[in-house]
């Protein structure tokens, strides 16, 4: 099914984008828990992320410890949580979040504000330390 990332993906609307290869895409949360929370998407529309295929699940977690390790260089932390959720938009995805308390992984905690200057500034520091 396709959703709002499916959008995000195919650019029909825009993104805070950190990096894309051929089957995954990373770009920041719109709506974050922390600065530098990041969403780690596969391409596929699929909805669970235990649903992907075996060769899917396990590229997407190695493309996002790749993310993670960027976000970590940029974004002052304790380190880089991971979550699964997807109540809210049902395309595969991971969240990797910035923690320094356990408040920052609660998803029922007030969201951190951030103007479009700071979400493009963070998006583009981490992309540039993303290894390729
Ligand atoms: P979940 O499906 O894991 O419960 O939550 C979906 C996540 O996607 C939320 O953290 C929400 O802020 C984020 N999100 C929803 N729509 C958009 C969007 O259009 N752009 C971005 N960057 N993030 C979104």
């Amino acid at each position: 099914m396709e959703t709002i990332f499916t959008k995000i993906i195919n650019q029909e609307i825009p993104s805070y984008k950190i990096a894309e290869n051929d089957s995954f895409y990373a770009f920041l949360d719109i709506n974050p828990n922390a600065k530098g929370h990041t969403l780690v998407i596969p391409k596929k529309p699929i909805d669970k992320l235990f649903d992907l295929d075996e060769e899917t699940y396990a590229d997407l977690f190695s493309y996002a410890r790749k993310i993670a390790q960027a976000i970590e260089k940029v974004v002052p932390c304790n380190r880089v949580g991971l979550s699964v959720i997807g109540l809210e938009v049902p395309h595969a995805h991971v969240h990797l979040i910035p923690l320094n308390s356990m408040n920052d992984a609660n998803f029922a905690a007030p969201k951190e504000k951030m103007t479009s200057e700071e979400f493009i500034t963070l998006a583009n520091k981490i992309a540039e330390a993303v290894e390729n």
